[in-house]
């Protein structure tokens, strides 16, 4: 008890000795304003001397952000911004009373902004912040993805949603010649988007395509408004030893997937209650769980399986950095309905393969060996109503999950993304022989809404 009074008091000291040393710091001089703007956000960046705190409000009629900065003064007229693309029509600022400086964005749609201060790091000193999200009249991530049309009998393409990691103020990792990983891995998802295009039966949608920053969720909110059978993410790697050189190929781990499972049913996203389409809003807790769960468990499978194709057609090209694919809990590849991974092309600090990475042809290499991988997994997995699949049943994805959770009990199982026949084997404790002869089956190949007996 003594002990957590005097580690309150010594908090309390450090608290004093902050509030002390801000006060000491002075007056944060905004030292200028950059901004970067995609079709569906803006950011603004403000360079600030200090730490200093601020405030953000909207107006409407017209539509306005106004942000007001403590203890800080601007030291010239902001200039130089170009309003063609984004939000932002044009930014008034003025130096208040009492050390206040207030910006006042004027916008040209309804946004959703979102702000917070970043510390200094090697290249930048304090940075404040402001993301602008566009909100669409009727936005369609807030709509049930409806996955894949029922009752079509035109066959559609499969959606490769291709994300060039980082861009506009995230440069992200750098190589010994100066190369950025934005620009590089901007120029790879380019000429996978041109190589799928050119596949019949499969279309490319790019998540980024220009310089400019996306957040994480964005990225993948961005997958399901564009109803993406699969979502790629193209990086290249970085180390602190020049040496470390390969590919290397990521999906979600299950821990990264439980932790987002849990954030998904707290609803702290706005997409969190949608799960293959279907609201969870109506459904119970366990319910809403367990659908999610299983959603998941299917989505991870299905991504592994992708993914170590992917894999082995990268470790054809070259070194693969693990042998293996390898599981992570990136943001970027938590959509339960979307089977995702992130490919590390390379290690851009390495100075042999940051010139690989900066050549066209070794790029194409790269993305024609991404190709090739989804290529394979689809042909073995195939979606019904796609020009891959022949004759399957259409099924939402939930529906699904809800089946084949049910089947545990009668002893039937139905095919879902990502299954394979010795899973399946393993999971009844049924040999694949059995498996087959029980259904009739000539070929390993599953189809995905068929319904198997497990003999
Ligand atoms: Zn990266």
């Amino acid at each position: 008890m003594i002990r957590l009074i005097a580690e309150r008091f010594v908090l309390i000291a450090i608290i004093f000795l902050l509030g002390a040393e801000i006060a000491m710091a002075g007056v944060a001089q905004i030292k200028g304003v950059r901004m970067w703007a995609s079709p569906e956000s803006t950011r603004l960046v403000i360079d600030l001397s200090h730490s200093a705190g601020h405030r953000l409000s909207t107006l409407v009629k017209p539509d306005r952000v106004v942000i007001d900065i403590d203890n800080a003064k601007l030291v010239s007229p902001i200039s130089g911004l170009n309003y063609n693309l984004g939000a932002i029509s044009d930014i008034r600022s003025a130096n208040k009373k009492q050390n206040k400086v207030r910006l006042v964005l004027d916008l040209k749609y309804k946004t959703r902004p979102k702000s917070f201060l970043l510390k200094p790091n090697a290249k930048y000193g304090y940075r404040l912040v402001i993301d602008l999200e566009k909100i669409s009249p009727k936005s369609l991530s807030e709509a049930p993805k409806i996955i894949k049309s029922v009752n079509s009998s035109k066959k559609r393409d499969l959606i490769v949603a291709v994300d060039a990691g980082h861009g506009g103020d995230d440069p992200g990792a750098k190589g010994p010649k100066g190369t950025k990983e934005k620009h590089v891995v901007l120029s790879i998802a380019r000429q996978l988007r041109d190589l799928v295009n050119k596949k019949p039966g499969m279309k490319a949608v790019m998540i980024r395509n220009g310089d400019y920053y996306i957040s994480l969720r964005g990225r993948t909110r961005k997958a399901r408004k564009l109803n993406a059978d699969i979502f790629i993410s193209i990086h290249a790697d970085a180390f602190k030893n020049p040496k470390a050189h390969g590919s290397s190929v990521f999906i979600l781990s299950s821990r990264g997937a439980t932790s987002e499972a849990a954030k998904w049913l707290a609803k702290k996203e706005n997409e969190a209650d949608l799960v293959g389409g279907v609201s969870l809003d109506d459904k119970d807790d366990m319910l809403a769980k367990m659908l999610l769960d299983l959603s998941q468990t299917a989505t991870i499978e299905a991504s592994n399986s992708a993914a170590s194709r992917v894999l082995s057609r990268l470790a054809r090209l070259g070194h693969t950095h693990k042998s293996r694919v390898e599981r992570a809990g990136f943001v970027v590849l938590k959509s339960p309905d979307i089977p995702s991974m992130l490919v590390e092309t390379g290690f851009i600090s390495n100075p042999k393969e940051e010139r690989l990475l900066r050549s066209r042809s070794y790029q194409k290499k790269l993305a024609s060996a991404i190709l090739h991988g989804v290529d394979g997994y689809f042909k073995q997995y195939p979606i019904p109503g796609t020009i891959y699949a022949k004759d399957v049943v259409i099924k939402k994805l939930t529906s699904q999950v809800v089946i084949s959770a049910k089947q545990h009990k009668l002893k039937k199982h139905k095919v879902v993304r990502g299954d394979t026949l010795s899973a399946i084997s393993k999971r009844y404790r049924v040999s694949i022989s059995a498996i087959k002869r029980a259904n009739k089956m000539s070929s390993n190949t599953l189809y995905i809404g068929k319904i198997l007996r497990i003999p």
